[in-house]
């Protein structure tokens, strides 16, 4: 397996990842900048939008201040009194306040000029100052034409819209009325569509203003709207007009700017007026468009990505558990994968010993656990009363073999056991059974044999001395009775003399079978030399011995087995101390006593 092949997993996860992260990172900057884009544009559409409604302003309020020149111009008396040069002082006060309360013009100024430019009334003024000819071009202008003018034009006062209208006798020029209003209001009828305004003259013609109608200038620039806020002339002040008035717009503390230059009819500038709107009132609706439009696509992709990314995950887990599942399959051992509650998957080899059950469920509807099948035995691990006692038992003696013995429908089975932790936060193990079962049964066999007698089937001498030691430890441990009987059959010799060493052979099987039967279970019968046996008797005094031992010597002379033989017995009761070997010895001359004294008699010694 080269490299590639060995981690195809991690490299094709790897792969999808960057392919992940390349797509997020290509999507996230073309939406940036085609974001930008469309902002950039938007906000130069609303700059040129904004740009035109000043221009239709100015061109309005300079008309409108034409219609009202030319009104008032016709009044009948008017040529006869620029003749005389008399207008009194308030002549137009009235008309001029009739505007104030009923139209958008605040600040209506009318000037009456005689023929040279002199001037005879002013509405804003009783002083009527000098020859004004010498300071405006319009005038001199007027005066050769004879034409009506409209313009604007920064004079001492203020940047104002005038209608400069020449009066006539015929061919002869009378004087020139003039009407002038303001930026104010202008400045004030944006404000109702949300913009704020800062009008500013530009520094060369701010020099004009000799009395400066709002007070107002950001540095050597007239302020030319009577409502210009403080903050936002600040603000100007701050970022600087010359930076920000030939920019299509300007985006500063959140404010959108967009400069307008206002010329008069030569195209000179004569300022700026500059509009204000916050940027957050700004609705672009193309851009909301976009970006909804693409946050879905991008949303979509990217659940795609995820969905392929999850489901090859899930293809290659599938296969990878498959080729797992196979090589549990495959194998020879019981494999249960389960948690400390319930057995959650088993190998095909399970249903090879449960064949009664078809699945995994099947077998639990009736099973709470394999455990239930364990026998209690002797050198076998037992279900134990705690719940999952035997994993326990299994966990935790990782160094000895655990085996179990099962009975499976009846049969037999011996499996060594092995557990393990595969998942420590899910608590899950793995439990391995592999069938010992021959090599169980031969094994016992052979230690059956090894402590057994073959004619007989009782046991053997080497397994007297195994128990003896044994029985004598827990009596004086315990502080126990404990009492060993010997007995030998009276004159064999003779049996095998008159019948045969075959006949001998059947009735030691018989007596022998006549001992066991008349024995409790705990009693250990052994038969340690050809026609001699010992009986272990746990928990026995000498007396009770005794009373058994002449139980035993009268069933044996009841019995009508094969011949009719007689036993003599030797009883003793274990003194805590001594050795297997001294009690050997004392019961051993105790059964010579029972023959001395003509056989067929017990006694004690
Ligand atoms: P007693 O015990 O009453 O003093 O006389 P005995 O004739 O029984 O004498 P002893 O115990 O010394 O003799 C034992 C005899 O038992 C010797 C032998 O012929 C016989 N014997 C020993 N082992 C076997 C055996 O396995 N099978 C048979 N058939 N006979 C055996
Ligand atoms: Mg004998
Ligand atoms: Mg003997």
């Amino acid at each position: 397996m080269n490299f590639f092949q060995k981690h195809k997993f991690f490299i094709s996860t790897l792969i999808l990842l960057f392919v992940a992260a390349v797509s997020f990172a290509v999507y996230y900057g073309y939406v940036q900048v085609q974001e930008e884009k469309i902002r950039q544009n938007e906000y130069k559409k609303v700059a040129q939008q904004i740009q035109r409604k000043v221009a239709n302003a100015i061109v309005l309020k300079e008309k409108a201040t034409l219609a009202i020149a030319l009104a008032l111009v016709s009044q009948k008396d008017f040529q006869y009194r620029i003749i005389k040069k008399t207008i009194p002082a308030h002549y137009f006060d009235t008309i001029i306040k009739q505007f104030r309360e009923n139209t958008l013009y605040k600040n209506i100024w009318i000037q009456v000029m005689d023929r040279n430019g002199k001037p005879l009334y002013r509405s804003w003024t009783n002083k009527h100052g000098e020859n004004l000819a010498k300071l405006r071009e319009e005038i001199v202008t007027i005066k050769k034409t004879k034409q009506i003018l409209n313009d604007l034009s920064v004079g001492e006062y203020d940047l104002s819209i005038k209608a400069m209208i020449p009066i006539m006798s015929g061919k002869k020029m009378l004087g020139i009325f003039e009407v002038i209003s303001h930026f104010n209001s202008i400045a004030k009828n944006f404000k109702e569509y949300g913009y704020e305004s800062v009008v500013v003259v530009t520094k060369e013609e701010s020099k004009h203003i000799k009395h400066p109608f709002t007070k107002l200038f950001i540095g050597e620039y007239y302020v030319a709207n009577l409502n210009a806020p403080k903050n936002l002339r600040d603000l100007l002040k701050k970022v600087g007009i010359e930076n920000i008035a030939r920019k299509p717009y300007t985006i500063v503390n959140d404010y959108f700017i967009v400069p307008y230059s206002i010329k008069n009819s030569n195209k000179k500038v004569l300022g700026y007026d500059f509009v204000f709107q916050k940027v957050s009132r700004l609705q672009n609706i193309e851009l909301e468009q976009f970006t909804f439009r693409w946050m879905i696509l991008g949303l979509l992709f990217f659940s795609l990505l995820g969905a392929f990314i999850n489901i090859t995950l899930y293809i290659f887990m599938r296969k990878q558990k498959i080729y797992y599942k196979n090589i549990i399959d495959t194998s020879k051992n019981i494999i249960i994968i389960n948690d400390k509650k319930k057995i959650l998957e088993v190998n095909k080899t399970f249903f090879k010993y449960f064949k009664n059950y078809k699945t995994l469920e099947a077998f639990q509807e009736q099973n709470s656990c394999v455990c239930k099948f364990f026998v209690k035995e002797e050198g076998y691990l037992v279900e134990g009363d705690l719940s999952h006692y035997w994993l326990e038992v299994i966990l935790k003696n990782t160094e000895t073999t655990n085996k179990v013995k099962m009975n499976i429908d009846n049969e037999t089975y011996y499996f060594s056991i092995t557990a393990a932790l595969i998942d420590a936060k899910k608590d899950y193990y793995s439990v391995v059974l592999s069938d010992i079962t021959q090599e169980e049964i031969y094994k016992n066999e052979l230690q059956k044999s090894v402590i057994t007698d073959p004619l007989t089937g009782l046991y053997n001498r080497r397994y007297y001395y195994e128990k003896i030691k044994e029985e004598m430890y827990a009596a004086k441990r315990y502080g126990l009775a404990l009492s060993i009987v010997m007995t030998d059959i009276d004159f064999f010799k003779k049996v095998n003399d008159t019948h045969g060493h075959d006949v001998g052979d059947e009735v030691l099987k018989a007596y022998s079978k006549l001992l066991q039967e008349n024995l409790r279970e705990s009693d250990i019968l052994c038969r340690i030399g050809g026609e001699e046996f010992i009986i272990i008797l746990p928990h026995t005094t000498r007396e009770q011995a005794v009373k058994i031992a002449e139980k035993l010597r009268k069933s044996v002379q009841q019995s009508k087995e094969i011949l009719p033989i007689t036993m003599s017995f030797g009883v003793t009761e274990y003194v805590h101390g001594e050795s297997e070997d001294y009690i050997f010895k004392r019961v051993d001359e105790a059964l010579y006593r029972a023959k001395e004294k003509g056989r067929n008699k017990v006694e004690a010694g």
